[in-house]
């Protein structure tokens, strides 16, 4: 047993996101001395996504070469209705198990595997672990307050028999956490005739099976969450695993040169700059693009915004314009003088500067220009906007990002609401006031100070003997434990 490989085995579901964060948790695991394969499956139902994910492997395995890669064959999709590509994701997972099967078993002939690590949409692969007798852990990508929604999920669904999209602003209450109002549910989860929404069920009531959850916050961030977790009053039933807290843990850039926006910031004046980016996947219409820049003209700030093409038209989801339908790979280059008013980019020359599709912005969020953030709320933003220490405004889009932002807003008070989101058309003059009052305003300084202080916070918990850190050792030592 000691001469064979100790080795960890992480799952994400299909997503060049869910790929990139699963292997940033891997890099934390590889200093310790573990081998890491990554089993990845292809997005089959997403125009180029195969070809994507084989250049980001290719890049993510030259950076590090003790990283493995398995990919698991295509598998055929029966037909599905659901307009959401969880609902796909979820088919495409549990018909990939006996492949997964295979090539656990045949990693555990040459290997002595010690965890299989999943994203919580995997949880089909729970059993397969079980089979091979693996432990295995849930990688839990977003918030403590996300978790404890979607843990105490089934209590919900099984107390009201109305779809979410029917039920308004109607406050739902899951403990520990502010009154969530339906409309702000995941949009998959809105029509519980979904198979989405179904798909959702069946996962969220087996995360309690893995041995234990590993999530990407920090327990000083998010006490009352995680107290409910730990007193066992989150999941219907009461048994939860221990949830190890291991972030913030953010991305890392893989590109080689410094963008040219970075070049930019340099020149601009210290916490100056308002930064705008919507995610992997944000795109807004054209008309709000245009509402966006004249908000921005007329507040006069200086800013950086990353401008991505208009969502394709496709049939309506949900009030809120949301886009989460369809997951497109490589979206084509925004038409700048098209979308946006005419002689804006003129006009603003001096002091703002638009980007195209992309902006690195993990980077651009730690630049010391940055004085704002406007955001969708995606849980990767909003750690990388603490770890930088700026305050943002929260325009949610889809995914968790509305539970995120009523995380942000009611509870810790890091952001302000773009009012009119939830209606999917923010007017101009509300872009104007909220921007000006996050850099200017008294309320704008008073988040900016408390997001310094949870800055610090962070920093705290990933250094040497903080919560994170240690609970990185523990999951070591469990493991480690294992082969001893
Ligand atoms: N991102 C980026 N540049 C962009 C848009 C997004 O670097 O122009 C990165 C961002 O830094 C973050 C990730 O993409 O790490 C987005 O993750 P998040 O959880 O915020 O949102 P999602 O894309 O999953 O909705």
């Amino acid at each position: 047993m000691s001469s064979e490989k100790e080795t960890l085995v992480l799952y994400p579901s299909p997503g060049m996101g869910h790929l990139v964060a699963i292997v940033e948790l891997g890099k934390l695991f590889l200093g310790h001395g573990f081998a890491v394969s990554v089993v990845t499956v292809d997005a089959t139902y997403t125009t180029g996504a195969a070809s994507a994910t084989s250049t980001l492997i290719h890049r993510m395995s030259s950076a590090h070469p003790s990283l493995t890669f398995h990919r698991l064959p295509a598998v055929s999709l029966p037909p599905n209705s659901s307009p959401h590509h969880e609902a796909h994701a979820f088919d495409l997972l549990r018909l990939s198990n006996p492949h997964l099967l295979r090539v656990l078993s045949s990693l555990s002939q040459t290997s002595s595997v010690l965890a299989l690590i999943v994203d919580f949409f995997c949880t089909d692969a729970l059993d397969v672990a079980a089979e091979l007798g693996i432990p295995s852990y849930i990688f839990y990508t977003s918030s403590a307050a996300s978790l404890v929604t979607f843990l105490h999920f089934p209590a919900i669904h099984s107390k009201i028999t109305a779809s979410f999209k029917d039920l308004g602003d109607s406050p739902l209450r899951f403990p520990g956490l502010p009154p969530i109002p339906a409309r702000d549910m995941p949009l998959p989860l809105l029509d519980r005739e979904d198979e989405a929404y179904k798909g959702f069920l069946f996962h969220f009531g087996r995360l309690p099976n893995a041995d234990g959850i590993i999530t990407n916050t920090w327990i000083s961030l998010e006490p009352k969450p995680l107290k409910v977790i730990a007193d066992g009053l989150a999941a219907p039933g009461g048994k939860v695993p221990q949830v190890y807290c291991v972030g913030p843990l953010i991305t890392k850039s893989h590109t080689e040169s410094r963008h040219e926006c970075l070049h930019w910031l340099d020149t601009q004046p210290r916490r100056s700059v308002v930064f705008l980016c919507f995610g992997s996947l944000g795109a807004f219409s054209a008309k709000q693009l245009k509402e966006i820049a004249t908000g921005l003209e007329k507040c006069g700030q200086r800013f950086l915004w990353v401008v991505r093409s208009p969502p394709a038209p496709k049939p309506a989801l949900a009030p809120g314009g949301g886009e989460s339908a369809k997951l497109t790979e490589a979206p084509p280059e925004p038409e700048l003088d098209e979308l946006l008013p005419p002689g804006f980019l003129e006009r603003t020359r001096e002091r703002g500067m638009v980007v195209k599709s992309w902006a690195p912005q993990a980077e651009v969020l730690r630049h010391a220009a940055v004085g704002g953030f406007v955001t969708h709320c995606g849980w990767n933003s909003v750690l990388e906007s603490v770890l930088g220490g700026v305050p943002m405004v929260a325009w949610p889009l889809y995914a968790e990002q509305r539970m995120n932002k009523v995380l942000l807003v009611e509870e810790l008070r890091l952001a302000v609401e773009m009012r009119g989101y939830e209606t999917g058309a923010v007017a101009a003059a509300e872009v104007e006031e909220r921007v000006r009052g996050l850099m200017e305003a008294e309320w704008g300084k008073e988040i900016r100070e408390r997001m310094e202080a949870v800055r610090v916070e962070a920093e705290k918990a990933l250094a040497e003997g903080g919560s994170s850190y240690v609970a990185v050792k523990e999951l070591v030592a469990k493991w480690k434990a294992i082969t001893t």
